[in-house]
């Protein structure tokens, strides 16, 4: 096999969407994806029309997929009481099975190899990476892109910081059919946690939420916590006993960390959620995910054409656009998090915001980035 220019570990949306940059650009890509696509992923399925520019500039077109086209918010606390409010820049609704599939179409249509293996291994040495498969595989590059989510193995391979933890959130999320506008993401609290709702192609209503463990343990399954604990907010009451699922039962995933990354490490630059998770209550993990592939990618351009002149350079420069774009956000989700699963405060703030309205679009703006931008791209 050819030796790859660059290998990405982790074939999701931050991995694909890097992949079709460099690849656009004539890097000669390897992807390494552990699982098979198309499949469904727990998630909000929100995202934020930050990367429409970008996705446009990549070629991407997801409009023959039908997106939902979302403008709205509406907040509620675990009591009910209900604010609205018009996002700034607003977002679509599309899911990941169907995202994901067309970002790996993508990626090969642009001459990406994509590899259905787990990386097991990742070693630096010489300037050189080697990459070692469950499968014996083993593969070689000067640059390896970190792709690989939230949590991986990899992470307790390169022994990272936030893996000695344990995490108290877990999450849980399945497709609906019911009624419910196809403008408006549903953001609503319940004890320990809170629920997204929001319309994606076809029809479908996602309802995803995240939940602190200990809140949900006393309980024997998703459904006796769906109608015990969910359902004590007349919102998310209303919604499930209008809704029918659709999937055969909920997908749940667990150990979800909030903890601080470091965006570079044993040389590989993270990107996407292995770089750093935002709380999904921001709306907006999908579009840093989308927006770190673009500013690892642009930096590598630059290291080909040797505008950037060492690896230290490089892993310096990326460290610091990283914390530029994505640091002060990730904070303000820490603190919007905290808030509100403090009941009390929560609703303290929500009387806040309905008297000064204006607040809430600051702190949507907090959360939030600009339109990732295209225009001085190597
Ligand atoms: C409950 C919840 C709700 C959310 N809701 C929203 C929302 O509404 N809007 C939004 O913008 N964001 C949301 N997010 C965040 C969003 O889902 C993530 O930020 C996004 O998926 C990050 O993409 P990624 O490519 O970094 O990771 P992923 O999409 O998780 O991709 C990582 C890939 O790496 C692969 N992998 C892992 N280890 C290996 C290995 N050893 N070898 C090979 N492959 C490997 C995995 O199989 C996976 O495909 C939510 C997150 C959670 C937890």
């Amino acid at each position: 096999m050819r030796n790859s220019d660059v290998i990405i570990i982790g074939g999701g949306l931050a991995g694909l969407t890097a992949g079709i940059h460099l690849s656009k650009k004539g890097f000669f890509v390897t992807i390494i994806e552990k699982n098979d696509f198309p499949k469904h992923k727990v998630c909000g399925e929100y995202i934020s029309n930050e990367v429409m520019l970008y996705f446009n500039w990549l070629g991407i077109d997801l409009s023959d997929l039908r997106p939902t086209t979302i403008s709205k918010l509406q907040f509620s606390t675990v009591n009910g009481t209900i604010i609205n409010a018009k996002l700034p820049l607003g977002g679509f609704g599309i899911s990941r099975f169907e995202l994901d599939f067309y970002l790996y179409k993508k990626a090969i249509s642009n001459g990406c190899s994509i590899l259905q293996e787990e990386v097991e291994d990742v070693v630096f040495d010489s300037n050189t990476f080697a990459i070692t498969t469950t499968n014996g595989s083993i593969l070689k590059s000067e640059i390896v892109i970190g792709a690989f989510g939230k949590r991986s193995n990899i992470d307790l391979r390169l022994n990272r910081k936030f893996i000695q933890q344990k995490s108290p959130w877990l999450a849980v999320k399945a497709h609906y059919k019911g009624d419910f506008p196809n403008d408006l993401v549903g953001l609503h609290n319940f004890k320990g946690g809170y629920c997204g709702v929001s319309k994606v192609e076809k029809d479908l209503l996602n309802i995803c939420y995240l939940v602190q463990y200990e809140a949900f343990k006393e309980y024997k399954n998703t459904i006796d916590f769906q109608n015990l604990v969910l359902k004590q907010n007349p919102h998310l009451n209303e919604i499930f006993e209008n809704s029918k699922m659709v999937f055969e039962k909920p997908l749940t995933i667990s150990q979800i960390s909030f903890e601080k990354k470091d965006p570079v490490e044993n040389h590989i630059l993270m990107i996407g959620d292995t770089a750093g998770l935002i709380h999904p209550l921001c709306g907006n993990g999908m579009a840093m995910a989308i927006h770190s592939a673009k500013l690892v990618s642009d930096l590598l351009c630059k290291f080909k054409t040797k505008e950037i002149k060492s690896r230290d350079e490089l892993e310096k420069e990326y460290t610091k656009l990283w914390n530029h774009n994505f640091k002060s956000r990730m904070k303000s989700g820490r603190l919007l998090a905290n808030t509100l699963l403090k009941p009390k405060l929560s609703e303290a703030l929500l009387r806040i915001l309905i008297v000064f309205p204006f607040l809430l679009k600051t702190i949507i703006k907090k959360t939030h980035g600009k339109p990732i931008e295209v225009n001085n791209l190597c």
